[in-house]
């Protein structure tokens, strides 16, 4: 048969066909009226997409330069931090924050696992300046409670900033940025907006702001504040990604349209959607007799699997590919091996899903000598999650 490729990756995601349009066709001069009103119009809907009356800034960078950017522009030297660790990019965040000199607390949890606000609370110092944590940490499939830790801060009455990492959170879960009091949070191009990896986006509050006046670490090509300035005038200090944020402003237009009309509802169906294909998945992979990495906290990003007890999972991820040239990840790092990846962010719909748990369970027929398995078992299971009569919760599923 024909294979036709299809990521199923935690980014790179696959691209939406109109955002691909519009970046072929986007051959503008940045200092134009043309790109003034594009780049104006795109960061309005970036607004609602992030759910902030903040401004938001966007970089010509990967994700990891906005998470740069809020370290230098947000802390100095000898400045103590805590870093909430749980996998790949929490270890980021410390390397980060130890790179701009801060002295980092680090609270780890273990690969798989969450923190509970209890060992926040006991880690946070009355000198701490910023918490630093990832909303969802794609590297393990799992979401921290960001709800929680802005409620802690706010209950300690500390000036301490909380810095969010929501690259793969933003568009797979419910964040109300402003309402909590979530201080920077960060997103990029190549996640839940469907469109090729090169941006990165961020938003800070007025407390955050007020910060980078102070603030004492180095920064040029990342000064948030000159970004600012500039962006407020339809402008970026540097020559901006113009292909890329074309993409952005039709995958934006896109995301309006699911909400009929208005970004921070669409926005809502996306979060909603990708919730609907990691239950499905969940089931079906424990349908499979295998389980889940991340079961007590699971991220709609990406759901981790630990494939049948003496499998490598990169056997899984190599006959996904090879026969069906569908691309899931292995673990990273020490979890190589391990686990498995299968990520649900952005532009992927039911009939993806089905696909995939149907492959997979032709990779199990062939190579994972499951005990009682029969075709169909992952299958029904997510078709009953679909339905509103599976183990999982049912999640609203809308038009
Ligand atoms: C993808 C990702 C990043 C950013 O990585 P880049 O390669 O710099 O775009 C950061 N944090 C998380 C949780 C991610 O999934």
């Amino acid at each position: 048969m024909i294979r036709k490729t299809r990521l199923f990756t935690p980014g790179p995601t696959p691209l939406l066909p109109a955002a691909q349009f519009a970046m072929a066709a986007a051959d503008i001069h940045h200092r134009t009226p043309e790109f003034r009103a594009l780049y104006q119009r795109v960061l309005e809907q970036l607004k609602g997409f992030v759910g902030t009356k903040n401004d938001v800034l966007l970089l010509a960078s990967s994700g990891t330069g906005a998470m740069e950017a809020s370290v230098s522009n947000l802390t100095s030297p000898g400045d103590r931090v805590l870093v909430l660790s749980a996998g790949k990019f929490g270890e980021r965040w410390t390397a980060i924050t130890k790179a701009f000199g801060c002295q980092a607390d680090v609270l780890t949890a273990p690969n798989g696992q969450t923190f509970s606000l209890d060992e926040v609370r006991a880690a946070l110092k009355p000198d701490t300046r910023a918490v630093f944590v990832q909303a969802t940490e794609s590297s393990t499939g799992v979401r921290h409670d960001v709800e929680g830790l802005a409620k802690l801060l706010k209950s300690e009455g500390s000036e301490t900033l909380l810095i969010v990492d929501a690259i793969t959170g933003l568009g797979t879960t419910h964040l109300d940025v402003d309402g909590w009091g979530v201080d920077v949070i960060i997103g990029g191009s190549q996640k839940a907006v469907m469109i090729p990896p090169g941006l990165a986006y961020l938003s800070l509050s007025d407390r955050a702001w007020k910060v980078t006046e102070t603030a004492k670490n180095p920064r040029y090509y990342f000064d948030l504040r000159k970004e600012r300035k500039n962006a407020q005038k339809g402008e970026s200090s540097y020559t901006p990604a113009v292909s890329l944020i074309a993409a952005l402003g039709a995958a934006l237009d896109y995301i309006a349209a699911q909400g009929g009309g208005d970004v921070a509802a669409g926005r809502k169906i996306l979060v909603d959607n990708a919730e609907m294909c990691a239950a499905m998945t969940r089931a079906a992979v424990q349908a499979l007799g295998m389980t889940l990495f991340a079961p007590d906290a699971p991220a709609a990003a990406a759901t981790a699997v630990l494939p049948p007890a003496g499998v490598d999972s990169g056997v899984i991820v190599k006959e996904l590919k090879s026969r069906f040239s569908a691309i899931v990840t292995n673990g990273q790092g020490e979890m190589k091996g391990e686990i498995f990846r299968i990520a649900h962010i952005g532009f992927f719909d039911y009939m993806d899903t089905i696909a995939i748990i149907g492959a997979l369970e032709q990779v199990a027929a062939s190579s994972l000598n499951i005990p009682g398995f029969a075709f169909g078992q992952a299958v029904a299971a997510a078709q009953k999650v679909f339905a509103g009569q599976g183990v999982e919760e049912p999640v609203a599923v809308h038009a």
